[in-house]
């Protein structure tokens, strides 16, 4: 019949919604509160209430929508639906398969998203930091002045990480997590952007890339948009301190990697040595994160009741931030200001192991928002959708 339109629901992909937390997507009645009172959605097809019924009908290709990125998990949405169908909540959902779409191995993302191989995911770096660790010391890799490395012991004197793991190893197993992320990621935007461009709503963009993609970077660094919340305003403020608790360390790390590689300045940098301003920032950045993703936790927990307890693939990313930020101020401190070797090892190790998980995993978290969200915010942009 000429103009029929024929709708293939995929049972499983509503299984698998359902299983990840969105099971109450199927209350949705339609009633369109959501994408009323939603102060980020735009004037033409706005969301929710849209991918409310994709999700319900098992209709797939709402993993490709750049508008399930464009929602900031506000909840305002989910506080005014009056069948309690938590959209919110159920974007957060798509979101998560939208990453698991994307990401390439599929089966790892998979494993990310699934609280039973948690033990699995971390054992990895474990592993792997540990066998570097043996064979430095197997092959005798000379790490100071007359010394060589010993392996597996803690070395004795002065705590001094870099002669227990030396930093030309750390940076080529870090260097090696990110590269493998950056690639991950850029197979994912690939077909992402590949996908709203062939979207039957899609419109003409316009503008270059560049300069709507400063545009968008900007107001992404002010939080414009997540400002715009209102049942949990607080959060635009919490996750403002995060990022910049990231900035300043991705600083610190940047310079310090230039000033060893490039200009050759010995470390340690502390707070009496003239590199003093460097030890600053990474004392902010650190308070920064520890003290933002706290509020974050906070402000999830009192506002459960309203927005939802949130799945493990929310607080599996709240939960390594703060891993990370924990483990480097103890590692710090246990150095710095209370050196007790025992300690401060076995911390700094997991610090790198929490460190590992962060940057190698990246593309399978929640993280990964950072990236997709900048895509679908840019592809907004260039097509005239509410920016
Ligand atoms: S999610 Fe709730 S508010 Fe939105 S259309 Fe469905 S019933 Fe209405
Ligand atoms: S959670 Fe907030 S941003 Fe997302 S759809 Fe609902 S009201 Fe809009």
């Amino acid at each position: 019949m000429a103009g029929e339109t024929v709708i293939k629901p995929d049972l499983d992909f509503i299984k698998r919604i359902v299983a990840a937390g969105g099971d109450t997507a199927k209350k949705c009645y339609q009633c369109d509160t959501c994408s009323v009172v939603c102060n980020l959605s735009p004037d033409n097809k706005p969301f929710p209430r849209k991918e409310m019924i994709q999700a319900q009908w098992g209709l797939k290709d709402v993993l490709k929508s750049p508008d399930i990125w464009l929602c900031h998990q506000c909840s305002d949405c989910t506080v005014y639906c009056p069948r309690g169908a938590k959209p919110g909540e159920v974007l957060a959902v798509l979101r998560q398969m939208a990453i698991e779409h994307y990401a390439f191995p599929s089966l790892l993302a998979r494993l990310v998203g699934d609280i039973k191989f948690l033990p699995l995911l971390v054992l990895f770096p474990v592993l792997l930091l540990l066998f570097v660790l043996k064979a430095l010391g197997v092959l005798g890799v000379r790490v100071a002045e007359g010394l060589t490395h010993q392996g597996l012991a803690i070395p004795k004197g002065t705590i001094i990480y870099s002669k227990w793991f030396p930093t030309l190893a750390i940076d080529a197993i870090f260097l090696g997590a990110a590269a493998f992320a950056v690639f991950v990621f850029f197979q994912g935007v690939k077909r992402f952007w590949n996908d709203i461009n062939v979207n039957p709503w899609t419109v003409r963009l316009k503008g270059g890339i560049v300069k709507n993609l400063v545009a968008v970077l900007t107001d992404i660094l002010a939080h414009n948009r997540f400002k715009k919340c209102e049942t949990t305003f607080a959060r635009s403020l919490n996750h403002l301190m995060v990022v910049f608790g990231f900035i300043f360390l991705a600083v610190v790390t940047g310079t310090a990697f230039l000033l060893e590689w490039v200009f050759h300045i010995e470390s340690p940098y502390n707070l009496f040595s003239h590199l003093w301003w460097l030890k600053v920032i990474a004392l902010m950045g650190t308070g920064l994160l520890l003290y933002g993703i706290y509020q974050v936790y906070l402000a999830r927990q009192a506002n459960a009741e309203k927005a939802g307890p949130g799945t493990y693939f929310d607080w599996q990313l709240i939960y390594l931030v703060a891993a990370v930020g924990l483990t480097g101020a103890l590692s710090y401190g246990l150095r710095a200001l209370l050196p007790i070797p025992v300690l401060a090892y076995p911390v700094y190790f997991l610090h790198l192991v929490c460190i590992f998980c962060l940057f190698f995993y990246a593309p399978f978290t929640k993280l990964a928002h950072l990236v997709y969200r900048t895509v679908a915010m840019l592809y907004a942009r260039m097509s005239d959708r509410g920016f």
